[in-house]
């Protein structure tokens, strides 16, 4: 979502006549998109912020500072009073561009909640192969640790005809690879007229000449629907990848964080997907490490991964996110038990990985070619339907082509692979 956000903050600035610079202490503008769903990298962006103040007191005293996205949202002041010249929330963009035409003026845009997201906004993409295309803004779910409802809003759905116009435009530019995004895609649809839904989007996306795969992130489980599947299974484009994010295995945990199903439905919705989809790799994420996780509840975590066996996982530490719910539950897990357990999981989970790309060495496998791999010379890299990444010799005329590739070794991040003879 915050990389889609970026392509539109530089399609702004390129359209303005703004052009890219190496270092900041070349720059008029400097830009900070922001996320704000870990303390982590929300930390970052204080110091990031810190870092081009010195630049600005040093040696570059008109350079004017931006702070976007979700951290600018909710910590708006804040980031003023530490030398933000524009700070400007996700649902804003559309202000961006007055505001960088006078940079002599500071401002604060962060009207969020239900404002809507303005359409036809310019956009500069970094790829032409693959696209990210919003099809719903912000959140209405306010599971317990979640920041994002409080930075992004309520849900907005994007009008059918402008999502397909973008996906039509992106495809007569070269891309063949589309990640429909929102962060609970499944509610597509239930604010807008008539009785559009996600399966019924996809079929109309699958429809678009000249796409070849078609993704989407994120799925909630508690809305993850069996005409979900069936597209999923029957659409020629849509990828052989679920990304459905189980973040606790334990039930007592999942009815904490208000999530809205147990772990019982989430195995259900993944062997009902497997069944359907030959080939599915499924992706989730987790988190250790919740306010009142015990120890059994942790190894309800890990007998869940051991059963489910995911081909992905992105794993965290919970941390407190101002003004949630779960900010204000306790008892809280101790920073080094927290670290323990994700220890533990990721442990367990990379040998998983390991295991399942080992398993698959010998299959052939479609693969987009994107780049040629930065680390060994004459091979090229790029990623299978499975959103796995396969590297092989190549050469760079390769780049654009869909080829079959034979999986030779697998390691934990994908394959080496070999040019399948055809
Ligand atoms: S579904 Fe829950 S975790 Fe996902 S963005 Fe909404 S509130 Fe956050």
């Amino acid at each position: 979502m915050n990389e889609r956000d970026s392509e539109t903050i530089a399609g702004i600035c390129e359209q303005l006549g703004m052009v890219p610079c190496e270092r900041p202490a070349d720059a008029d503008v400097a830009i900070l998109n922001t996320c704000a769903v870990r303390e982590k990298p929300q930390e970052r962006v204080l110091s990031r912020l810190g870092e081009l103040n010195r630049i600005r007191r040093r040696s570059n005293p008109d350079l004017v500072i931006v702070v976007a996205g979700c951290v600018a949202q909710i910590a708006t002041d804040e980031l003023r009073e530490r030398g933000a010249d524009i700070v400007v929330g996700p649902r804003c963009y559309d202000m961006l561009q007055e505001a960088l035409e006078d940079l002599t003026r500071g401002c604060s845009l962060t009207e969020g909640g239900a404002r809507p997201v303005a359409e036809g906004l310019p956009v500069c993409r970094t790829t032409n192969l693959k696209a990210y295309v919003n099809i719903i803004y912000g959140c209405d779910n306010f599971c317990a640790y979640c920041i994002v409802p409080h930075a992004r809003g309520r849900e907005q759905s994007r009008k059918p005809t402008d999502i397909l116009a973008e996906v039509r435009s992106v495809v007569a530019t070269g891309a063949r690879d589309i990640t429909l995004l929102g962060q609970n895609v499944n509610s597509y649809g239930h604010d807008l007229p008539g009785s559009i839904d996600f399966p019924g989007l996809m079929r109309r996306v699958d429809a678009v000449e000249g796409l070849d795969r078609l993704r989407f992130t994120t799925s909630h489980p508690k809305d993850m629907s069996d005409e979900l599947i069936a597209a999923m299974a029957e659409l020629p484009t849509a990828c052989e990848h679920l990304h459905l994010p189980i973040q606790a295995g334990s039930d007592a945990v999942l009815e904490r964080m208000g999530r809205g199903y147990t772990y019982e439905h989430f195995r259900s919705l993944v062997e009902a997907a497997r069944a359907a989809i030959p080939g599915l790799s499924v992706t989730t994420d987790v988190m250790v490490g919740f306010p009142g996780e015990t120890p059994t509840d942790f190894d309800c975590t890990m007998r869940a991964f051991e059963e489910l066996r995911f081909d992905q996982a992105f794993m965290f530490k919970y941390s407190d996110r101002p003004g949630t719910r779960a900010e204000r539950m306790g008892p809280k897990v101790p920073e080094e038990e927290k670290q323990r357990r994700l220890v533990e999981l990721v442990e367990l989970q990379n040998e998983i990985a390991r295991e399942i790309n080992v398993a698959l060495e010998g299959e052939v496998f479609e693969v987009l070619v994107e780049e040629p791999d930065p680390k060994s010379e004459g091979h090229v890299r790029g990623r299978t339907r499975q959103n796995k990444l396969m590297i092989f010799p190549g050469g760079e005329h390769l780049i654009g082509e869909i080829v079959p590739i034979r999986a030779v070794r697998g390691y934990l991040w994908g394959w080496i692979g070999e040019a399948e003879e055809v």
